[in-house]
């Protein structure tokens, strides 16, 4: 008997984040959050996933979504996973395990 092939998961995760974090540049306290853009540019990603079929993880940054926590909503109520990119946006090697573990929490209130 021919062992059956082996299943091969596919697995798709996204950031989700505003533009300027894409650079690795942190842009503070500018008024630069741009929710708009953000929102355009989710609904047209989660509108190709459902056309596939296809189901995500969307690793959630809490400083991008704080003013628009309906943008967690809409990506859970399509089916995909939530999981937590952060607060902050800071490496771990730059801000130490302690500050980075308060990062975290305050992402996931
Ligand atoms: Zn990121």
């Amino acid at each position: 008997m021919t062992p059956a092939p082996p299943t091969v998961p596919n697995i798709l995760t996204i950031d989700v984040e505003d533009w300027y974090h894409l650079s690795g540049e942190q842009i503070r306290g500018q008024g630069r959050l741009r929710p708009d853009i953000l929102a355009r540019q989710l609904d047209r990603l989660l509108g190709l996933l459902a056309r596939h079929d296809c189901r995500a993880t969307f690793f959630c940054l809490g400083a991008s979504l704080v003013n628009s926590p309906e943008l967690v909503r809409r990506i859970a109520a399509a089916g995909h996973e939530i999981g937590t990119h952060g607060w902050g946006h800071q490496p771990v090697a730059r801000i130490g395990l302690p500050a980075f573990r308060q990062d975290l929490l305050r992402s996931t209130r």
